[in-house]
């Protein structure tokens, strides 16, 4: 355990590499006030160090993500006077930042992680799933009961391909810390807290996990800063990243937004909208000042 804990913060603070920060949005809807916020955090955090911005387009998924919604992201993000240097728009050395053009990197990691025996095959469905622990807590997944895990020395079937099964991570059993730039120190027990993850669909889709945690690899983010919605997340892709033997990035982790009602913002807010708060008159620099009073 002492040595998990020691060789994570030995990456989280690795050397300093000049700043490098990304922004991720998923075209699945129109971004609202949450997402700006949050990139406006990413925004000046890059400019703050004096780094690069990227934009990497999360398109993965494509029975969620919509072409219309790319452009729209695009479009409302200059809007609201983000700027960045590397991206679907504009290339860059990291080039292609469409994640659907991404496989061939995310295929690779799953073949150190399955040369390595560090995933299985897993043919329970969610259902299953629930029925032996419950539902999940608010936000996350249920945890995987360790009981469907096949035994450590089971010969792994080949991966195949195109992928017809949903392929896990094995999260080993134990206590996880990492430093984050706004949260402080994180601690998180693997198999306890959260449970083995997917790391590939057997719709042959790349987990978010695995594809966001090569990304920000090979791309060579510095400093990944996002919602809080994805702390547990982030000890998810350190597990992967340290698999992988990639050093990790710093985290930022932005306190989330809500609504009057105390609710998170989605996407269904159709009304705090960037489009709907545009056609109201609001201005972007009213918008961004209100986050930087925060
Ligand atoms: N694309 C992801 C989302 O919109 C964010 C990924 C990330 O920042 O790691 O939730």
């Amino acid at each position: 355990m002492a040595s998990l804990n020691s060789q994570l913060s030995a990456l989280n603070s690795g050397p300093s590499a000049p700043y490098r920060g990304r922004l991720a949005p998923s075209p699945t809807g129109l971004l609202h006030l949450g997402h700006a916020r949050t990139f406006w955090f990413a925004a000046e955090r890059a400019r703050a160090a004096g780094g690069t911005l990227v934009l990497r387009n999360d398109d993965l998924d494509s029975t969620r993500y919509r072409m219309d919604f790319v452009a729209a992201m695009i479009e409302d993000l200059h809007w609201l006077g983000f700027d960045w240097s590397e991206g679907p728009d504009v290339d860059g050395p990291h080039a292609p930042y469409n994640q659907s053009e991404r496989r061939a990197h995310y295929r690779a990691a799953l073949e150190q992680l399955h040369a390595a025996g560090l995933i299985f095959p897993c043919t329970h469905s969610r259902r299953d799933v629930i029925e032996a622990v419950g539902a999940p807590h608010a936000d996350d997944e249920p945890v995987y009961p360790k009981t469907f895990r096949p035994p450590a020395d089971t010969p792994l079937p080949p991966l195949g391909d195109p992928i017809t099964v949903n392929w896990r991570f094995r999260v080993p059993d134990e206590e996880l810390v990492f430093h984050d730039g706004r949260f402080g120190e994180q601690r998180a027990i693997a198999g306890r807290d959260f449970g083995d993850f997917l790391v590939w669909r057997k719709d042959d889709v790349p987990s978010y996990q695995l594809s966001c945690a090569v990304d920000d690899a090979t791309m060579q983010i510095t400093e990944v800063v996002r919602g809080a919605d994805l702390i547990k997340s982030t000890f998810r892709q350190l597990l992967l990243l340290r698999a992988l033997g990639h050093a990790a990035p710093r985290y930022f982790h932005c306190p989330l937004m809500t609504d009057d009602r105390g609710e998170r913002l989605a996407k269904r807010h159709d009304a705090l909208s960037l489009r709907a708060l545009r056609e109201r008159g609001a201005s972007p620099r009213e918008i961004c000042e209100q986050f930087s009073r925060e």
